[in-house]
């Protein structure tokens, strides 16, 4: 298997987090690449397990240092994707799992064009807000900022390859590992397949020599 980065985007409320989580638990292929942000940890959030929770000066500085694949700012607060959490999850051999807001993604594509994009999409509006309520996490200000910037990251669902409604969990999970299945059984990703076939085609060709009842 030739492990690839998987991106998830939805609007706040969406729930590409909690699908996220879930992959993980279901399957041995995947890793979470956990993002760098400024935002202060919500309760029960933990530093290196949710995300990496950086002061602003020290977000810049590894800006600067080009330790970012991708990096963007969403409700006054800046968000990126550590190259050396790539690396660690690719180089386990297993699919990274970016949980990305979409001008992220765009970036990403630029540099990793072969990631395979999931929009997650919530079954209505009404689910995205009763959603947004139910995580009191939120101010009904950061609330009201958050579902502005849903509807407009709703039009960016046609730059992505997969749209995935959110209604049961169960099978959005389902509909993302089966996504995963099918990317990894791409020809164009299979680096082992010429070595495979090959040895198919020698054996083969070896009985149709010997006549085994062929
Ligand atoms: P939250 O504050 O709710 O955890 O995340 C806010 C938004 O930032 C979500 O859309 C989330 O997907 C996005 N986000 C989280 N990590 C990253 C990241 O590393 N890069 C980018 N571009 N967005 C991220």
């Amino acid at each position: 298997m030739t492990p690839f980065l998987l991106v998830l985007s939805s609007p706040s409320g969406g729930g590409k987090t909690t699908i996220a989580r879930a992959l993980l638990q279901a399957r041995t292929d995947v890793g979470y690449s956990v993002s760098a942000t400024t935002r202060p940890p919500r309760p029960g959030e933990r530093d290196g397990h949710d995300y990496h929770f950086l002061t602003g000066a020290e977000f810049e500085r590894r800006v600067v240092a080009g330790e970012f694949l991708e990096h963007a700012t969403y409700g006054g607060h800046r968000y990126g994707t550590l190259r050396a959490e790539i690396d660690r999850v690719l180089g386990n051999g297993c699919h990274a799992v970016l949980d990305i807001e979409v001008e992220g993604a765009r970036q990403v594509m630029g540099r990793m064009p072969d990631a395979v994009r999931v929009f997650v999409l919530p079954p209505s509006a009404k689910v995205l807000v009763e959603r947004l309520r139910s995580r009191d996490t939120e101010t009904p200000e950061t609330r009201r900022v958050r579902l502005a910037r849903a509807a407009e990251e709703l039009l960016a669902v046609t730059e992505y390859d997969y749209a995935v409604v959110n209604e049961h969990l169960r099978d959005a999970v389902n509909a993302v590992g089966a996504i995963l299945d099918a990317e990894s059984s791409r020809v164009a990703r299979r680096r082992d397949l010429a070595g495979f076939v090959e040895n198919l085609r020698q054996g083969v060709a070896a009985a149709a020599t010997r006549d085994e009842g062929v």
